[in-house]
């Protein structure tokens, strides 16, 4: 009789063990935590349950740790202890699942494969951003003061990112923007962005901790903990964080390591309510050499691309930064800056500080010429062409029309003939076609285009007058 009593098994075990839990966490968490454990093994004292991944296994450590323990002695007796197999979500299909077996925690760290909770009061974290000698850990945002939401100019190629940045910044890790990636090319203002987020989030809240980094350091601290031995303080360093910026994410491409890591980082933050914001120079579909349960993950959140900014957007970033500088800049120059450079911001002020740095060393005043001259060496290598902007600029100027009414559908004569003029630079200075042309002129067809060029070809074989116009507009507009 006794002995049919003593006849324990993992599962009876377990279910003894699971009804004292039950009434010692929520509902919620019992079913989320609890529910998918598996009993699977008992052996002496040692109860094996199995978890479904080594994030699964963290957490339970990291929360339950007590709880677990006290319902095992209180089964097995003050011997009882807990090990894990861990069942590996695998990214290649088909293949069977990697267990991993790892003890419980306060057994044997060392052996441990994956990461294991610290105390960091008593042990001090390795890491280059904190910095030394403080009790308490401090962590440096790494952030630029000058990335600011206010020194972020809106306009239609930012809206939805900017929006969604500001909405994160709000209420971090309490939106459906989690992870939010922020996409485009070069130069957009990605950085700026994903800064602006950071900073924001220190002033709403200064108790949380903010960190920027760029994943190829992300990837080199991770290659320096290895070396070190302290993967450990590297896993938990990043775990403590609240709001994770990793800037230039492509980088981590064919990083095997550096993607599980980041993996397990990721689904620990995003499991606690923590905010992740990841920039790309690509839209996730694009990301190739990263692993696909990683991109699955960017895209719960918000993916959101900036794309380069309009003339009007242009224009208005050029003006904010002579205003912050106190420099006097003639407006007509910032216009020139504004239509000669088109891809990216980075280059606009890039071509603005030499313009400056120029006028400074020559002592000169920064006028119109000045800036052609300069534009002309700053961009040289990038194959300039004029732009369809541009000549209609000049052209408008030249005639004294507000370019709104060159691309209206007026019928005028005289803003008809500016338009056909404008059409005519626009098909022998751009490699831009008919069609585009035509769209950019007021939405006319490829058909109305060509008729133009004919025209203006016409008058200037028959008008003197008509053709001194043309050749100084052209004079005008040809780049120096
Ligand atoms: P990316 O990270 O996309 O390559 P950055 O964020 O480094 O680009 O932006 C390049 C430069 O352009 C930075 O100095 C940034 O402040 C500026 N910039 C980009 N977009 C804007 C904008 N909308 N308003 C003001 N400055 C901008
Ligand atoms: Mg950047």
């Amino acid at each position: 009789m006794k002995l049919t009593m003593d006849k324990k098994t993992a599962e009876s075990v377990w279910n003894n063990c699971l009804s004292v839990i039950k009434d010692n966490v929520n509902p919620q968490n019992f079913k989320t935590w609890f529910e998918p454990i598996k009993a699977i093994k008992l052996q002496e004292k040692v109860l094996t349950i199995q978890v479904p991944s080594q994030f699964f296994y963290d957490w339970l450590e990291e929360h339950y740790i007590t709880l677990l323990k006290k319902v095992t002695r209180k089964e097995l007796g003050t011997e009882g202890r807990i090990e894990y197999n861990i069942v590996m979500e695998n990214s290649h299909k088909g293949e069977r699942p990697i267990t991993i077996k790892v003890p419980s925690l306060g057994r044997d760290i060392k052996n441990s494969p994956v990461s294991m909770p610290i105390d960091i009061s008593t042990n001090p974290i390795r890491n280059p951003f904190i910095i030394p000698g403080l009790k308490k850990v401090v962590v440096e945002s790494q952030l630029n003061t000058k990335y600011s939401f206010d020194n972020f100019i809106e306009g239609d190629c930012n809206r939805l990112a900017r929006s969604a940045a500001f909405a994160v910044a709000q209420k971090p890790g309490g939106t459906a923007f989690n992870p939010l990636l922020i996409y485009g090319t070069n130069g957009v203002g990605k950085t700026h962005l994903a800064q602006a987020i950071g900073i924001e989030c220190k002033n709403n809240f200064p108790s949380k901790t903010v960190l920027y980094v760029q994943s190829e350091i992300f990837s080199r601290q991770f290659v320096d903990s290895i070396k070190n031995n302290a993967q450990n303080d590297f896993v938990n360093f990043y775990q403590m964080i609240d709001i994770l910026i990793i800037d230039d994410v492509q980088f981590l491409a064919n990083k095997e390591k550096t993607q599980d890591v980041f993996f397990h980082v990721f689904n620990h933050l995003h499991q606690s309510g923590k905010q992740v914001i990841l920039t790309s120079d690509r839209p996730p579909v694009d990301l190739q050499g990263i692993e696909q349960r990683l991109l699955s993950r960017f895209k719960w959140g918000l993916s959101a691309d900036l794309q380069p900014p309009a003339l009007e957007t242009r224009i208005a970033i050029l003006e904010k930064k002579v205003y912050t500088e106190g420099i006097d800049l003639p407006k007509e120059v910032v216009e020139y800056l504004a239509y000669s450079i088109t891809s990216n911001v980075r280059e606009l002020e890039g071509a603005l500080t030499s313009l400056l740095a120029q006028s400074t060393l020559n002592k000169k005043l920064i006028t119109l010429e000045l800036a052609k001259q300069m534009i002309d060496k700053f961009v040289k290598t990038t194959a300039r062409e004029v732009s369809i902007d541009y000549i209609q600029k000049v052209v408008c100027d030249y005639f004294d029309l507000p370019i709104d009414t060159m691309k209206s559908k007026t019928r005028k004569r005289e803003v008809v003939q500016a338009r056909q003029i404008a059409m005519y630079f626009s098909k022998s200075m751009t490699k831009s076609s008919l069609a585009t042309i035509g769209m950019h002129c007021g939405g006319k067809d490829h058909a109305t285009v060509l008729h133009a060029c004919r025209t203006v070809n016409n008058l200037m074989d028959t008008d003197k007058r008509f053709r001194l116009y043309i050749d100084e507009l052209e004079k005008k507009i040809s780049l120096p």
